[in-house]
């Protein structure tokens, strides 16, 4: 079965790729579930325009799941629920989502770790952003309302690429295994996003260590997904993660229907 649970289509604000054009990628590769999960990015002050535009996005899917011949899922990529508690819940409600993808992208006082000046950061600052953003996916995994946890080492790809390459996920160790203990306890699964393997950080986010660590602590609850925006890279990744997973113990992936998880076996 091939499965890829984190897209990006043209109704992202960083997409170009019209559904249409998606799904007939995803037929042609033959994929047999494709998520589309479009970006909510939550600010603290959203305006109407982002709701109709999360809407617009579910209509357009969902228009398509009868014209396709595999499971296309309407999603969406909800990221940074901690600013607008009541918006994020109105988001999920606005639409009967096949499935919720919770994501961080930045730390308090800062944009997108995409947008940082790594070059004129001290250490002590770029650590502090960073324990901030591991704060933010607690927060998220409390808040609890997604049904899995996006790439969560997203800040270590741009480190990768902005000679900071020294600053390592495994430098959090301990606050990366309450973590995964606190995904468990909730059961809420965690995503393994392969756009890192397409990136100069060259592994999946998180990688095969925090993975092994995820599964020793109980952690079996695991999606998949490219991340993918361009038709090009829609499933990329995904057989050698899946090979990976079991090298690791995984013995299944999930994906959810109507926000009903359901699973493959590996
Ligand atoms: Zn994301
Ligand atoms: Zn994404």
């Amino acid at each position: 079965m091939r499965i890829d649970c984190h897209t990006h289509s043209i109704h992202s604000f960083d997409g170009s790729v019209p559904v249409k054009a998606i799904c007939a990628a995803a037929k042609e590769k033959g994929l047999d579930v494709l998520a589309v999960t479009d970006h909510c990015d939550v600010t603290a002050d959203p305006g109407e325009d982002l709701l109709i535009c999360v809407q617009k996005a579910y209509d357009e899917i969902s228009a398509f799941q009868k014209r396709v011949s595999f499971s296309l899922l309407a999603g969406v990529e909800l990221g940074q629920v901690m600013n607008h508690p009541s918006f994020s819940e109105r988001v999920l409600s606005c639409r009967p989502f096949d499935f919720v993808i919770s994501s961080v992208h930045d730390a308090e006082g800062i944009e997108d770790f995409y947008y940082l000046d790594y070059d004129h950061l001290s250490d002590e600052e770029l650590l502090s952003y960073l324990n901030d953003y591991i704060d933010r996916l607690f927060w998220t995994v409390r808040w609890g309302k997604g049904d899995t946890l996006a790439h969560i080492t997203y800040p270590f790809r741009y480190l990768a690429e902005n000679s900071r390459k020294g600053i390592d996920p495994k430098a959090f160790l301990s606050r990366w295994r309450d973590l995964f203990s606190l995904l468990v306890k909730r059961e809420m699964a965690l995503e393994v996003n392969t756009s890192g393997l397409r990136q100069t950080i060259g592994k999946t986010l998180p990688d095969e260590f925090l993975l092994t660590e995820y599964y020793a602590l109980g952690g079996r609850l695991i999606t998949v997904g490219s991340d993918a925006h361009t038709a090009e890279d829609l499933g990329k990744g995904i057989e050698e993660t899946i090979a990976m997973l079991k090298k690791i113990g995984f013995t299944e992936v999930s994906y959810f229907v109507k926000r009903n998880r359901k699973s493959v076996t590996l």
